[in-house]
């Protein structure tokens, strides 16, 4: 479980030898309305924590098998996916054990036997700190969608596509799985925001996304703005025979849709480029560039024989002959 998943819920773990004092811990925290997890040694501890993260470990120093500080040590020394604030509770008041303790990369310390509204205060700030753990790294989530997203249509941006692009090609090579791109363009566009205005025309582009977003599998594939008014539509586990019956149908329905902005009514057409690959004519050769450059040069085909039509093609072994016979695969006209 990731930190941000526990939503301000922090189960405490707990290590404790002694069955009385486990009890006790365990009432005052329950009773504080956390849910409290209890062993009788830190090895146990550890075993549980390796298969589900707890935020909090409160744990005593003198046990069997693994003292706190050992726990400590393995704790601060795993990869854990969150931060964990660790509270030792010692019986042992010297300075230098207190040091010892710190230095194993405990946050924090109780004194035994312990006073219940001091362990309760010491819990109080180890929230306030993971909670603001959580904050932080909720922000950065927005920042990171924000850094990937582009502001008008809410689709992918440019750099989503650099980065995610070349993973999508690897996942799907190295398990020998299929993989399309649509490159899709508003046809004559320049029009739209010249005749209506750019508010229109910004519309226009917020529709067009949304519609398209509409059509696709939400947990596989996924649109990102390539230019002004070209978007790119990467499907996953998808030969470019899917591709075209995907596309063949956002052609469809976007020519013959009304878009209405302030009382104004208009239509516009799209043009489609698709390139792809399977498994059967895959090879280590295929990139984003030369997929993106085959699918835009089937997008330029589609300009050249008058637009509002969609093209595919594969892309790999075979690649050179589609495009040296000028034979494409599919041909809308
Ligand atoms: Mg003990």
């Amino acid at each position: 479980m990731n930190i941000s998943d526990l939503n301000g819920h922090f189960p405490i773990l707990v290590a404790e030898d002694d069955p009385i004092a486990r009890k006790i811990l365990e009432k005052t925290l329950t009773k504080e309305g956390h849910e409290v997890v209890s062993v009788e040694n830190g090895r146990k501890a550890f075993d549980l924590f390796k298969e589900r993260f707890f935020p909090i470990i409160l744990t005593d120093w003198m046990m069997p098998e693994m003292d706190g500080i050992e726990l400590c040590r393995a704790v601060r020394n795993h990869q854990a996916s969150g931060y964990v604030f660790v509270i030792i509770l010692t019986s042992k008041d010297s300075k230098g054990d207190i040091v010892t303790g710190l230095n194993s990369g405990a946050d924090d310390y109780v004194q035994k036997p312990f006073n219940p509204a001091e362990l309760k205060a010491r819990i109080k700030t180890c929230l306030r700190i993971l909670e603001l753990e959580r904050s932080l790294k909720e922000a950065n989530e927005n920042i990171r969608i924000l850094s990937i997203t582009d502001p008008l249509t809410k689709s992918y941006n440019r750099g989503y596509i650099t980065e995610c692009l070349p993973k999508e090609i690897n996942r799907a090579i190295r398990y020998k799985r299929s993989l399309s791109l649509v490159l899709c363009d508003i046809d004559h566009f320049k029009k739209v925001n010249d005749t209506y205005g750019h508010p229109s025309g910004d519309h226009v582009l917020i529709e067009f996304v949304n519609s398209i977003k509409q059509s696709i599998r939400q947990d596989l594939d996924w649109i990102a703005r390539y230019g002004g008014e070209e978007f790119l539509i990467v499907l996953p586990e998808t030969g470019p025979e899917g591709a075209y019956i995907l596309a063949e149908r956002l052609r469809n329905s976007i020519s013959k849709r009304k878009f209405i902005f302030q009382e104004k009514a208009f239509n516009i057409t799209c043009s489609f480029g698709i390139s792809g690959f399977d498994s059967a004519t895959s090879d280590e050769n295929i990139s984003s560039e030369s997929l993106i450059n085959a699918a835009d040069h089937y997008l330029y085909q589609c300009k050249l024989e008058g637009r509002n039509r969609v093209k595919a093609g594969y892309v790999g072994k075979t690649q050179s002959a589609i495009f040296n016979d000028k034979r494409l695969l599919f041909n809308h006209q």
